[in-house]
């Protein structure tokens, strides 16, 4: 039997395989893990545990892997995002509007882990709504780095990226809506992928702008993300419209495909002013690093990069305003005690809730869909947008995957944007454009700054080319070792 204090160092794919060989019980599994969030509980990655549940479900899985039922995944502990709907665990979203929410229905990408055998550790932090860059609007506190507490670890999938970088879970899902899994795995040394557009199913996730919200998945390796993307994904089309109709694919078959002769686009907008030179170092090395495997580099440009902040701060905040509209105090969470009647209830309801970027977000959404201001901003954005995808599409004539930074810098510190959303905005710049265009991205380790904060390199592919993005980032973590550091102390 393995030592129950190394199981937190083992891969899904690793601990997967020590669960089906009876090496390790479920139970020992889970019991491990949650003693660890228990221990890292500073960290405020974890909002919402249930020992018991969780325990119960472990026991579930030992029974089958005793009987030889068992899933690909049977045992694997997870956390998730709290943006995922749970029947066992409070859902929040980040926010005081749901403080104490309980779902009756657990969201699809949940059950489908479920289905596959993944125990679920609790619910992640993350900031209200999945507003965010930062962890920091997150209505129960921010979540620290786990390489620098003083740090951000990014958002809105702070608590995720914070929780697989601490070895609190092997793995944790999240959404991105505008970089949301791509820049906390940068910031916290982890892996994370965004699929395409309608990969997995929006079923269960409160949603944020549903024309941009994705599901997908942080791990510390490319070959675990596959793991559980495979799992995660697939057509859910009586609960979700925009889900495609493409059938679930097992993404570990074309891993360790050789990557000799792929091109690799590099858009000079990616490397321009702003970017930190020590990011831009690492992204340059891992960009060698790649040609010593036999690629080849062709710049390409991106030429609507800066514009994608514009456009997508007036699309999310639009989607948001009408997303956003269903709390009311009526139909769930929160309401206010004192009103004088129904509309005051509204008011009063929706101001205690909210808090203030989420409120900032609803009134610049209402704003640029009202009437007069229409076609002014809204209209224009989504013409901008569609420029964009159109941009990628020329771009993917001479390459097969686009790379470039994550982020033009690395985690700051908390508190660092001050009262500035401008700063965090402008942030989320090289994850924007690829949200827009609907296209899977991911983010991979490629090396520390001075001061040993992780530096991610993204990687974008083509409408429905996961395979491939996790393949090349795979043959990268087979040459490399950055994906196995571990912050201090962990
Ligand atoms: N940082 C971006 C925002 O605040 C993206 C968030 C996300 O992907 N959920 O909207």
């Amino acid at each position: 039997m393995t030592q129950s204090t190394d199981l937190h160092d083992l891969t899904v794919a690793e601990l997967a395989q020590h669960l089906r060989s009876h090496k390790v019980s479920a139970v020992e599994t889970a019991q491990h893990f949650l003693n660890r969030a228990q221990q890292y509980q500073h960290l405020g990655a974890f909002l919402d545990k249930s020992p018991e549940v969780t325990l119960a479900q472990a026991r579930a899985c030992d029974a089958r892997l005793a009987a030889g039922t068992a899933g690909p995944l049977e045992g694997v502990p997870m956390a998730h995002k709290d943006i995922f709907v749970t029947r066992d665990f409070a859902t929040t979203a980040g926010s005081r509007m749901l403080e104490g929410y309980r779902s009756p229905f657990d969201a699809t990408v949940v059950s489908r882990l479920a289905e596959a055998g993944v125990v679920t550790l609790g619910k992640l932090n993350c900031d209200e709504f999945a507003m965010g860059s930062a962890n920091e609007n997150s209505a129960f506190g921010p979540v620290k780095n786990p390489w620098d507490i003083t740090r951000t670890p990014g958002g809105s999938s702070g608590g995720s990226a914070a929780a697989v970088a601490a070895r609190l879970t092997p793995a944790a899902t999240g959404t991105d809506t505008g970089g949301s899994i791509r820049q906390p795995a940068s910031f916290c040394g982890i892996t994370g992928i965004k699929p395409t557009y309608g990969r997995a199913s929006r079923y269960g996730m409160v949603a944020f702008a549903s024309s941009l919200d994705q599901a997908g998945v942080l791990a510390r390796t490319a070959q675990d993300c596959a793991l559980l993307l495979s799992s995660m994904c697939g057509p859910d089309p009586d609960r979700d419209s925009t889900s495609l109709e493409v059938p679930a694919e097992d993404f570990t078959l074309k891993l360790t495909d050789p990557i000799a002769g792929l091109r690799i686009g590099v858009p000079a907008e990616f490397f321009g002013k702003g970017l930190a030179p020590e990011v831009r170092t690492a992204v340059d090395d891992a960009l060698k690093q790649y040609e010593a495997l036999g690629a080849r580099l062709v710049p390409i440009s991106l030429p609507r990069t800066e514009l994608s902040i514009p456009v997508y701060y007036i699309i999310a905040p639009a989607e948001a305003s009408s997303n956003l509209s269903r709390f009311d105090g009526v139909k769930f969470g929160h309401r206010a005690k004192d009103f004088k009647d129904l509309n005051d209830m509204y008011e009063q309801t929706r101001a205690e809730g909210f808090g203030d970027e989420v409120k900032r977000r609803i009134m610049i959404g209402t704003y640029v869909l009202s009437h007069g201001y229409y076609d002014a901003y809204y209209l224009q954005a989504q013409k901008i947008r569609r420029m964009i995808a159109d941009d990628f599409q020329q771009a993917f004539q001479q390459c097969d995957v686009i790379a470039g930074p994550v982020a033009p810098t690395v985690a700051w510190p908390l508190g660092g944007h001050g009262n500035d959303p401008l700063a965090d905005y402008l942030a989320d710049i090289f994850t924007l454009p690829a949200s827009l265009a609907g296209l899977p991205g991911m983010s991979l380790p490629v090396g520390f700054d001075t001061e040993n904060l992780p530096v991610g390199m993204q990687l974008i592919g083509n409408h429905l080319t996961e395979s491939r993005l996790l393949n090349v980032a795979h043959r990268f973590q087979q040459a490399t070792d950055w994906h196995t550091r571990r912050p201090q102390g962990i």
